[in-house]
């Protein structure tokens, strides 16, 4: 049987290509209603619809910023909201030609008998969601599975149910229109090597190559969102040339060059160090059938929410850190980027066991 067909194929590819276009990226700004809580908190700013929609807003009309994102990505809540001037945020992007994505999956849960190893959960309406979404505009989607590295983790029964739930959620995406982003996301928690991640990414990305073929998926009309291969968070780190050197390897030996993106998550990287990463990869000299692009959360939002503060006078401030980190992950996505954009962003954001 050959891969998805359906009358969304054509727009699917074209849709994937454009978010996938050099020198733009994605902003992941999908975090749930629990998550963007403990990101205000840790500025004192209360968790109510009003203050997330200042945020969002925040982003989403900073000026210029349509030249290095090709794509947003949203919680459900935002997809429907306006700015306070009454325009949907869903129109303020497509007019900075930026593409509305939404997040569709409901988070983790633990897999019984594991050491704390999860499945993601989201199946329940998941066809009628996605075709809700896509009328309100949404162009394509993501789902997070999350895997751990550990003694004996991931488990081929993690390994065998996340690819499957990915596989899954990406042929129901196609079915309505949406691009499915394939997020199997290792945490970097732990003591382990390079070699150890290299090892582990390799495998759980030829388990979901593997999954998305068997359930005919379209790769043309995927885009994939790996961690970048590096040493455990609690080991020595090493330079953004041999993180570069092990990702870009780990991807030529799994990903098939029918897909046309990989846009990097940042999963607790600094900002500074994300944008170094993904910079040495793109100035490796290798194949590189895919573009290696961004689609980071933390990132690219962290000086931005400190700037910001919750405070109407420091909006045109916090825009202006927002369109620094683009500016620096879009020259990132070109190999081109000079080093640091502003002197900030080197402080790691990782949280252990990260729950997004
Ligand atoms: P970070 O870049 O903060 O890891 O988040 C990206 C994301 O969307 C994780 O699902």
């Amino acid at each position: 049987m050959a891969p998805y067909s359906g009358k969304y194929a054509e727009e699917l590819q074209a849709t994937a290509k454009y978010i996938a276009t050099p020198g733009k990226g994605i902003l992941a700004a999908d975090e749930s209603t629990g998550t963007i809580g403990k990101r205000l908190s840790s500025i004192k700013v209360e968790n109510v619809e009003a203050n997330r929609q200042a945020l969002r807003e925040l982003l989403f009309t900073t000026p210029g910023v349509g030249e290095f994102l090709s794509g947003v990505i949203l919680f459900e809540e935002t997809l429907y909201q306006k700015t306070a001037d009454g325009k949907p945020f869903v129109d303020v992007m497509k007019e900075n030609g930026i593409i509305p994505g939404i997040k569709v999956d409901k988070g983790t849960i633990n897999l019984w008998g594991t050491n704390g190893e999860t499945t993601t959960q989201g199946f329940d309406d998941l066809h009628k969601r996605c075709a809700a979404y896509y009328d309100a505009g949404a162009r394509f989607a993501k789902w997070r599975a999350v895997l751990k590295i550990g003694e004996l983790e991931p488990t081929e029964l993690a390994i065998q149910q996340n690819a499957q739930g990915l596989a899954r959620y990406a042929i129901i995406c196609q079915e309505n229109g949406l691009v499915p982003i394939v997020e199997p996301e290792i945490l970097v928690d732990g003591s382990h090597s390079i070699d150890k991640c290299a090892e582990v990414t390799e495998k759980v990305l030829a388990a979901c190559y593997k999954a998305l073929n068997d359930q005919h998926v379209l790769l043309e009309g995927t885009l994939l969102k790996p961690n970048m291969v590096t040493p455990g968070s609690d080991a020595e780190k090493v330079a953004p040339e041999v993180v570069a050197k092990y990702t870009v390897r780990t991807l030529q030996r799994t990903v098939p060059p029918a897909v046309p993106g990989i846009v990097f998550l940042s999963g607790g990287q600094s900002e500074e160090e994300a944008t170094q990463n993904l910079n040495a990869m793109n100035a490796l000299k290798t194949t590189k059938p895919w573009a290696l692009s961004f689609s980071f959360g933390r990132a690219l939002q962290a000086t931005v929410l400190k700037t910001w503060g919750g405070k109407k006078e420091n909006v045109k401030a916090a825009q202006d850190a927002l369109h620094v980190r683009a500016k620096a992950n879009s020259e990132a996505t070109l190999g081109t980027y000079g080093g640091n954009a502003s002197g900030e962003g080197t402080e790691s954001l990782h949280v252990k066991n990260y729950v997004y």
